[in-house]
């Protein structure tokens, strides 16, 4: 049996001072951080952006199979993730926890690691919270604010017709490593002596326990001195974003099914598991991605980018996002709609 210490015997204000007494400071930006009645923070004359996420147990996760070191992590990246799609730097967070009485101190000091480590990965501070009794499970809620210069935000709506529609890694990968934890989660509740098969399954397994905000290709496109007409990051799947971006653009999208990226891992168990790849790429989610949109006159200073792939352009005819399949015909993008409700 590992250490278990109650909450109880810590207290609201024992967990904070721990939660404390882990964090220190990395940004200029940060002039208070935890333990006062607000955290203050400076914007250096740049633009202030914000950003929450909510994250449910049995919603957005299942503590099963996913580790509290993992899921702290991802609560960061992902709302990282929202102010890279905006072109911008992170630069605070902070994290709010709804509690039951079933998680231990231990539990929470392996939350607190992952959403340390990320903070340290992303040059993040965490400065603040709130702390609360739940009684339906983990409720994880996640703020994170980050600077911008005005002329260098990337808004969903200013893609123009023409220009060359980029994607950042691969796609489809953490919805079937979703699929794959599933279904071992289904074999081990069946037989609880199975050993999980998960070994050939490390790259798309971890892509969904633990995804990264490509904060490293925001710095790529800086260096090459390139801002994006439009970005947006993949968490609901290829279709859905790319039906944002045209929407709010007024614009079309000539995709093309040969130049999606795609792991050789997702292809292996997607086969196994009866998917098809290209719907886990289009439909599947939490990526975590950036799909985005340049001139063309810019195509120069990106193509050298190992991980960025073009994939298509936008057109000028708002009622047609399509995709030329390899056999040359042309199919309707559309979207799977809200999975969560
Ligand atoms: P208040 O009563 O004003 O809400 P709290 O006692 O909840 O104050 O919080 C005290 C300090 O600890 C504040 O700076 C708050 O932001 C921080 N804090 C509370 N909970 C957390 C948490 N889960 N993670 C990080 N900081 C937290
Ligand atoms: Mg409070």
């Amino acid at each position: 049996m590992e250490n278990r210490t109650e909450l109880s015997a810590l207290g609201e204000f024992g967990l904070i001072r721990r939660i404390q007494e882990n964090t220190n400071l990395k940004n200029a930006e940060t002039i208070k951080g935890i333990g006062d009645d607000a955290a203050v923070l400076s914007t250096a004359g740049q633009e202030l952006l914000i950003s929450t996420d909510l994250l449910i147990e049995g919603i957005h996760f299942d503590l099963s199979y996913a580790p509290l070191r993992h899921l702290g992590y991802k609560a960061i990246a992902v709302n990282v993730s929202d102010i890279a799609a905006m072109n911008g730097i992170p630069k605070q967070v902070t994290v709010s926890l709804g509690l039951s009485n079933r998680f231990s101190v231990e539990a929470i000091d392996e939350l607190y690691e992952g959403i340390q480590v990320a903070c340290e990965n992303y040059k993040v501070d965490l400065v603040g919270g709130d702390t609360s009794a739940s009684r339906s499970g983990l409720v994880i809620s996640v703020t994170v604010t980050g600077l911008a210069a005005k002329d260098e935000i990337v808004y969903r709506n200013t893609a123009k017709p023409n220009d060359i529609i980029c994607v950042t890694g691969d796609l489809g990968a953490a919805f079937m490593g979703l699929q794959a934890l599933e279904r071992e989660k289904q074999v081990y509740l069946a037989n609880p002596d199975m050993k999980p098969e998960l070994e050939e399954k490390d790259y798309v397994v971890l892509r969904q326990l633990k995804p990264e905000a490509r904060m490293d290709m925001i710095h790529e496109l800086k260096e090459a001195g390139v801002i994006p007409t439009s970005m947006i990051d993949i968490s609901d799947g290829l279709a859905s974003e790319i039906l944002h971006l045209c929407r709010q653009s007024g614009t079309g999208a000539n995709l093309f099914e040969d130049k999606i990226p795609i792991d050789d891992q997702t292809y292996l168990v997607a086969t196994e598991l009866n998917f098809s790849p290209l719907t886990a790429a289009l439909n599947g989610g939490e990526d975590y991605e950036l799909l985005f949109t340049i001139r063309q006159d810019d195509y120069e200073k990106i193509k050298h980018i190992t991980d960025i792939t073009t994939i298509g352009y936008m057109t000028a005819d708002p009622a047609t996002v399509q995709m030329v399949m390899k056999s040359g015909t042309a199919v309707a993008v559309t979207s799977p709609g809200f999975e969560h409700f």
